[in-house]
């Protein structure tokens, strides 16, 4: 499927109207690396650590951790990767980590809400992060902020390891950049200041989505029910578009439906200008949109709400059959 493609592998996500769509890729482990370049996309939005720390049966130590995050950065050779702090709880249980008796896990003690009670594997980590830079410019995002609080504190703790491993004697990245997840409704009417000290936010969808509708995203029987382009939720997207754009913090989408074409093609009319998704999808996802007009798909969108569609996937379907 990825031959398919392989045409517009090295093209831009240009759309008819003139709209480049950055595209990068999903990744959690050192095999997903060579996908970067088959694949055609930009760099990596969205590397989950917690893969690393889920095979094993004890905590990972520093050093192993950044000798690993040293050759993602090799093997990026130069383009951005988000490495996304420790995220686990809810549905990533460490085998090695006390089991907590939750009733909902996934509103449980899971990501940053660890990282902050815990400290320790936090610091390890961020340090780890440090030294693989090497110098190279460092890209971190911290899990399902739920308030501004929770980033400036975990944006701090990384600022003081910076600190650290400066008197320690290791070399600073060049560039430094520390972004929050946004993954609960919550954190979209955070106050203005947050998404002023955000450099780039990315919208975690999967998570978000679930929250939003109230619908377990593992639970097939509800989650079904809820369509990723329902009105309410494109216009909820459409809400922390325009707040990032009020601060110019760059914003992102790096869940699951960033990757599906159609739901791809209406985040980018909605204001969206960076996807990040698994490898396979990019091909795809980069074929539809150089092929659209964002315009007329925003018209469309704008029609299906004013009539009082539900979603506007039936309106976007029929108008792309047309096309
Ligand atoms: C998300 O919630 O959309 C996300 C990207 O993170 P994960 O799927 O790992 O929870
Ligand atoms: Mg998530």
């Amino acid at each position: 499927a990825q031959e398919r493609y392989s045409s517009i592998r090295d093209c831009k996500a240009e759309t008819k109207c003139g709209a480049v769509v950055r595209l990068d890729m999903n990744a959690g482990l050192m095999a997903d690396l060579p996908s970067l370049r088959d694949s055609g996309a930009e760099g990596v939005g969205l590397f989950r650590t917690e893969l690393q720390f889920l095979i094993r049966s004890k905590v990972p130590r520093r050093g192993d951790l950044a000798a690993l995050y040293s050759r993602v950065m090799d093997a990026a050779d130069g383009r951005r990767v988000a490495f996304r702090t420790l995220d686990i709880g809810s549905d990533k249980v460490l085998p090695y980590m006390k089991p907590t008796e939750e009733p909902n896990p996934a509103l449980g003690w899971r990501a940053i809400r660890v990282g902050l009670d815990k400290k320790g594997v936090m610091r390890m980590q961020l340090q780890a992060l440090i030294r693989a830079s090497k110098g190279r410019p460092l890209t971190v995002m911290f899990p399902f902020i739920a308030q501004f609080s929770e980033f400036r504190e975990a944006r701090q703790i990384l600022l003081d390891e910076m600190e650290k491993e400066d008197r320690l004697g290791h070399t600073l990245p060049e560039k430094l950049e520390i972004g929050a997840m946004l993954e609960t409704p919550s954190l979209a009417f955070a106050p203005r200041q947050f998404f002023a000290m955000a450099d780039f936010i990315s919208i975690g969808g999967n998570d978000l989505k679930q929250f939003f509708f109230a619908a377990d995203r593992e639970n097939e029987r509800v989650r079904r029910r809820y369509d990723t382009l329902n009105v309410s939720f494109l216009s909820f997207i459409e809400q922390i578009v325009n707040r990032c754009r009020d601060t110019g913090t760059p914003v992102s989408f790096c869940g699951e439906d960033a990757g599906r074409p159609v739901e791809a093609l209406c985040f980018a009319a909605m204001g969206l200008r960076a996807l990040s998704m698994r490898p396979a999808s990019v091909g795809p996802v980069k074929h539809l949109l150089r092929q659209s007009d964002l315009h007329d798909v925003r018209r469309v969108i704008e029609m299906a709400r004013a009539q009082g569609d539900q979603s506007v996937r039936p309106a976007v379907t029929e108008y792309l059959s047309n096309a």
